[in-house]
């Protein structure tokens, strides 16, 4: 997901990863596993936990949740993932506040390495966070205070290993070595600041230059892996692959010395290209840790190829009609580039971005990029602006500043969501929406996975267990991927 985006919006998070807005409703007495509990997402997130089940009781076929109601043997569900738990000597007098939300903070994984930092329960991270993150931080949040801790969710840990991915809002998680973080979006790097001083930061290349300009933590803190090489971290081989989301995003590849092997996706959009990697081509995955964001039949949106030449075609006919069109894209603080780029190629003019933006841009290091901006927008039709500037009034504002070279706006707001089940691949039927002068298309130029990507992703890789990262709120919603899921590998297998 995106920097101030409209994932953002449809999916506000609390600390455990979960939408706050949409917690599970069905607090029946009935159901044996707590709600909130640690072990009862755990359950529900995987695609076949019958290992970890005790035998059926009987009497809750009688109960609507049945799916729900059997006993967790809680031991070697925490073993199986390398949690041990600690001793109550260990855990300091606030222990008892505990919620089972935070059941997990308190289990340490068996390898820990740094038996002197401080217990969880005896501090309290100060999390105010920097100025890049508008929407999820303690004041936004009700039930993020002083008298809750946050817990990192059991999905952010990776078993068997100190390591954690995209888990820096939840400050010193106890038992972790090595924070890794998929990409530079703010709801996966969210928590990390100039202060930061918990361990070592992996990530890409691109990244790890954001995470220094962008949010200043301090460098000693920060390794950058490059892509495609396998890097041993604490005896773990670790491997970082393109995820085809945003610049810098990767996937993570973690090869366990006996013999386990770990894919999280981070945010990404499932490709051809990944299935014939080598790494992934003949790879046994044990655990997915997936991108779930349009896990949902109804996302069915065209390739990122299929809408950069329909935004192009519009473009064209849009000058031809009126050459004194300013072209505006709307974006976020990275992702998308390809379409104003695409624009850029194709009409053979320069891009015009602000400086903070193009000072972000100039860090990647793509030279076609690189080259193409321009630092006045007088000296371009083509700017780029905040997503959240893709509106009439801020447009009809905007455009007044170049009202003698411009007589009309044509504005593109690239994402996924845009995507209509009416329209469907049909980009054609897309309808723009048009005041006086002022014109934005909604396009469905996706940075994740389409439904049916996923499907044929999972497919491909025949993970034994898949978990998935986004959209995981409500029982109702883990559930249903979970049945997609089996259903794509019974078919496959079929
Ligand atoms: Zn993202």
């Amino acid at each position: 997901m995106e920097n101030f985006t409209d994932e953002e919006e449809a999916i506000s998070v609390d600390e455990e990863g979960f939408p706050s807005l949409q917690l599970p409703s069905e607090k029946d007495g009935s159901i044996e596993v707590a709600e909130d509990s640690f072990a009862s997402d755990f359950y529900r997130c995987g695609t076949d936990w019958s290992c970890l089940v005790e035998t059926t009781d009987k009497s809750s076929e009688n109960h609507s949740h049945h799916h729900h109601q059997k006993k967790l043997k809680q031991t070697n569900l925490f073993q199986m993932w390398g949690f041990n738990k600690v001793e109550d000597t260990n855990v300091d007098s606030t222990s008892a506040l505990r919620s089972p939300n935070e059941a997990n903070a308190i289990y340490n994984t068996k390898k820990k390495n740094n038996s002197k930092r401080p217990m969880l329960g005896s501090i309290h991270q100060n999390d105010k966070e920097n100025h890049n993150a508008p929407r999820l931080g303690p004041a936004m949040n009700p039930r993020i205070g002083d008298s809750k801790r946050r817990a990192c969710p059991f999905y952010k840990k990776i078993p068997g290993t100190t390591f954690t991915v995209d888990a820096f809002r939840y400050g010193l998680i106890e038992g972790c070595s090595s924070y890794f973080l998929s990409h530079f979006h703010y709801d996966h790097y969210g928590g990390l600041s100039k202060g930061w001083s918990h361990g070592p930061i992996y990530c890409s290349p691109i990244t790890a230059r954001l995470v220094r300009m962008c949010l200043l933590v301090n460098p000693s803190f920060i390794r950058p892996l490059e892509l495609d090489i396998e890097y041993v971290i604490e005896g773990v081989k670790v491997v970082l692959l393109e995820a085809n989301h945003c610049p810098g995003a990767t996937l993570i590849l973690f090869h366990l010395a006996d013999g386990r092997c770990y894919l999280h996706t981070g945010d990404f959009r499932a490709s051809k290209m990944m299935q014939s990697h080598p790494l992934l081509a003949n790879q046994h995955i044990n655990v997915l840790y997936l991108d779930t964001t349009y896990c949902n039949p109804k996302y069915k949106f065209p390739s990122k190829e299929d809408v950069l030449e329909f935004v192009v075609k519009i473009s064209r006919n849009y000058i031809k009609n009126q050459p004194k069109t300013l072209i505006v894209v709307g974006a976020y603080s990275i992702g998308k580039e390809c379409v104003y780029l695409a624009i850029s190629k194709a009409l053979g003019v320069k891009i015009y971005a602000n400086a903070s933006r193009r000072r972000v841009l100039h860090s990647f290091g793509w030279s076609e990029l690189s080259g193409g901006l321009c630092s006045r927008g007088e000296d371009t039709p083509l700017h780029v602006l905040p997503i959240s500037s893709l509106r009439h009034e801020t447009l009809k504002k905007y455009s007044e500043t170049y009202k003698r070279q411009y007589t009309a706006v044509l504005a593109f707001r690239p994402t996924g969501w845009t995507y209509s089940e009416t329209t469907g691949n049909q980009l054609d039927l897309i309808k723009p929406n048009s005041r006086g002068n002022i014109t934005i298309y909604g396009v469905p130029y996706s940075e994740h996975s389409s439904f049916l990507e996923l499907r044929e992703f999972v497919q491909f890789l025949k993970a034994d267990k898949i978990i998935p990262t986004v959209n995981i709120g409500t029982s109702a919603n883990r559930d249903k991927m979970q049945s997609y899921f089996q259903n794509w590998l019974r078919l496959k297998d079929s």
